[in-house]
């Protein structure tokens, strides 16, 4: 390993997980990239890199020396700071296909060591390096005619496998919510799911053990049919019955948005039986128990009938994730947002199964109240985070922050 230029690598790990390809190199960082060699990761001390099938790149910062799982920067790379991550990311891989017959290289597989022939290690990193910037470019374009936008999922759907069963949202009014600005709005019959499910096989190939579970888009999957949704459920259990089924993990199952009036409206039969074929929880964006505040954000339905449609949802046996806003009613009506969602949240039957989330308000009316302080809305959320974790059988909660949304 000596006199060998700077332009070497002194050593190389390479990790194979089943669902993904893992390169350390020391004082480049990491790189991660699916099984069909899309990068999708790269991270470096206290920097990450995540790539999205759309082609956008977020970076994330944290603070040296301060522990906290929560990023102190987020960013969207401009077209030219991408084009300059990639031009970064192929001079890594370079170096390491030149380095290969010298540099000390380990190789691991589902985190067992292993042995592969050098001729193997270089045709996968060559296979990496031929995902070039313009192959990628040309990936977010099938992506793009594969899906319609997808406005937002929650955090832990972020590795699901989307089928958009309906595009964007029928209501698409209220005042903090830009996901699905300019999609019009369609319920899809059988054939266009099944045609749209054909599109995804082929676009995900075989990416798609990256993938842990399924989500129905977009915004409300119940606009669709009930006998519409109860075989498209069925119909995913049976093609992808990994990503349907509960893992040891926690991971798997069938997820989706739903909108509190149009769930009003199922029967719980039917519910049981979107159960039976594979849904495992409906997302809800309570955002507040106020009635007066979801009026001015114009989000529609009453606290009460959050509270009947999740009485509703649980007593089908299905889970519920929840998303409060953190922020909403400002300055001036913090305290009514508090005091009315915990007395929402103290009546719902959650428990271990269910998750909350906060969302940090980004956008809201202006003219009825003061912003919150970035301070004073990371103490809401703790005051209510301490208010669930103190219930007899309290959900997980967790932070949902929009700015980091990716697929
Ligand atoms: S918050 Fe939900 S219901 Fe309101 S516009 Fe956005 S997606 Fe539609």
């Amino acid at each position: 390993m000596t006199n060998k230029p700077h332009t070497f690598i002194d050593s190389i790990i390479m990790g194979f997980t089943g669902s993904s390809v893992n390169l350390i190199v020391p004082s480049h960082g990491t790189l991660c990239f699916d099984n069909s060699g899309r990068l999708f990761g790269h991270h470096k001390n206290h920097t990450s890199f995540s790539r999205g099938l759309d082609g956008r790149i977020i970076k994330k910062t944290w603070s040296p020396g301060k522990p906290c799982p929560h990023p102190q920067t987020i960013k969207e790379l401009s077209k030219r700071e991408i084009h300059q991550f990639h031009s970064h990311i192929t001079h890594i891989l370079r170096k390491c296909l030149r380095s290969a017959d010298v540099c000390h290289m380990e190789i691991y597989y589902k985190s067992r060591k292993k042995h592969m022939s050098l001729w193997r290690i270089k045709k996968t990193l060559t296979a990496l390096l031929h995902f070039t910037e313009e192959r990628l470019t040309t990936d977010a374009q099938i992506f793009k005619q594969t899906y319609r936008p997808i406005g937002i999922l929650p955090p832990d759907q972020y590795l699901s496998l989307v089928i958009q069963v309906t595009e964007g949202c029928s209501w698409n009014k209220c005042t903090f919510c830009r996901f699905y600005a300019g999609v019009s709005h369609k319920i899809r019959s059988q054939e266009e799911i099944m045609t749209h499910i054909d599109q995804v096989r082929q676009y995900v190939s075989s990416s798609l053990s990256r993938r842990c579970s399924l989500f129905l888009g977009d915004a409300n999957a119940f606009d669709a049919r009930p006998d519409t949704l109860i075989w498209a459920c069925q119909t995913l259990s049976r093609l992808f019955p990994k990503q349907a089924s509960p893992q040891s993990d926690g991971m798997g199952g069938i997820y989706s948005f739903g909108e509190v009036n149009r769930l009003l409206q199922w029967e719980k039969n039917d519910l049981i039986k979107l159960r039976l074929a594979g849904l495992r929880r409906v997302f809800i964006g309570v955002e507040t128990g106020a009635d007066k505040l979801r009026q001015w954000t114009r989000k529609p339905g009453t606290s009460e009938q959050v509270w009947q449609t999740v009485q509703k949802i649980k007593s089908s046996g299905i889970s519920v994730g929840l998303v409060l806003l953190a922020g909403i009613g400002g300055k001036e009506h913090s305290a009514l947002h508090a005091t009315e969602t915990e007395k929402l949240l103290l009546k719902m039957p959650l428990n271990n199964e269910d998750i909350v989330y906060f969302s940090p308000l980004s956008q809201g009316p202006s003219d009825k109240w003061t912003k919150l302080s970035r301070t004073a809305s990371q103490h809401q959320i703790q005051d209510m985070t301490s208010m669930i974790q103190s219930l007899p059988t309290p959900p997980k909660t967790g932070l949902y922050n929009i700015n980091e949304y990716l697929y």
